[in-house]
């Protein structure tokens, strides 16, 4: 009876020890598994990453809002080492209205009422720009002298649709073009055709350089500038500003078709507190043309 109790213990001795080298082995290819479920994970993530940072060649992506601008927002929270995230071409402006800006090939300038082209550090902050990753969809060139006004009826010829948005990017020689910039703002602000009182203008002759900006469509009205909107820089990026008025010898125009907007609105006292229920008929057109 003892001799057989032992046994049976030695039995389940053996079967304990190859229990647990089950469970060893088991635990290896466990291991193994989850290693491989984190490396997939990983690999999906950085994957939809990439996948995801190419789509985003067909966003706008903008902070604040032109309403906001006029009524004296002067202050935004998102530095220029976040704009550059979401497009490397775009326009607006800076904190306290510093200037006007141009962002072209991933390099962004800021041009203040002096005329000249600084480049813009990554501390920088915006209180409204809007960027795209600007991919041409249509690219066409113009060989004739046109002034700024038939240039934009001719680009309307070239927009497929007045319902979506459009980046368009000339790179252009110009007989004349005049330009403005914006002084520096300091608290407490006043309303953005007030400032404008106080622009500083520059006229060009025979220069060579582009011209960045978009279109929206008249929908859009309070949310960003209807229509053409282009700041200029010169080719030797010395100079530039706000588009006022031009006469285009010939240049090289691309369009990029947009569809989709993302806003990134400012989480800060000045646009909690600022009233934007008002219209503000003709105010817009004022300040921007
Ligand atoms: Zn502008």
């Amino acid at each position: 009876m003892l001799q057989k109790l032992k046994s049976i213990g030695r039995t389940l001795k053996v079967e304990l020890k190859v229990y647990q080298l089950f469970l060893k082995s088991e635990r290896t290819p466990r291991l193994v598994l989850r290693l491989l479920f984190i490396i997939v994970a990983f690999l999906s993530i950085a994957i939809y990453g990439c996948s995801h940072l190419q789509k985003n060649e067909d966003i706008a992506f903008q902070t604040s809002t032109i309403r906001a601008l006029l009524e004296g927002v002067y202050e935004g929270d998102i530095t220029y080492k976040e704009l550059k995230k979401h497009g490397d071409f775009g326009i607006g402006t800076f904190n306290n209205l510093d200037g006007e800006m141009v962002g072209l090939e991933g390099k962004f300038y800021q041009i203040k009422a002096d005329g000249t082209a600084y480049s813009v550090q990554d501390s920088m902050k915006t209180p409204f720009a809007v960027v795209t990753f600007f991919k041409s969809d249509r690219s066409v060139t113009l060989d004739r002298s046109v002034d700024c006004k038939v240039l934009e009826q001719y680009l309307d010829t070239l927009l497929p649709t007045k319902n979506i948005f459009y980046a368009i990017k000339i790179d252009g020689d110009f007989i004349y073009l005049k330009a403005r910039s914006i002084p520096m703002q300091n608290k407490p602000y006043v309303g953005l055709a007030e400032v404008v009182k106080n622009q500083k203008t520059f006229e060009f002759q025979n220069v060579k350089g582009t011209l960045a900006g978009f279109w929206f469509p008249g929908y859009m009205e309070g949310i960003n500038v209807p229509g053409y909107h282009f700041h200029f820089i010169t080719a030797d990026k010395k100079a530039g500003g706000h588009l006022s008025d031009c006469r285009l010898k010939k240049g090289r125009i691309e369009v990029d078709y947009i569809s989709q907007l993302f806003m990134a609105l400012p989480e800060n006292g000045g646009f909690y507190d600022v009233d934007l229920t008002k219209g503000k008929e003709g105010e817009l057109e004022r300040v921007e043309k």
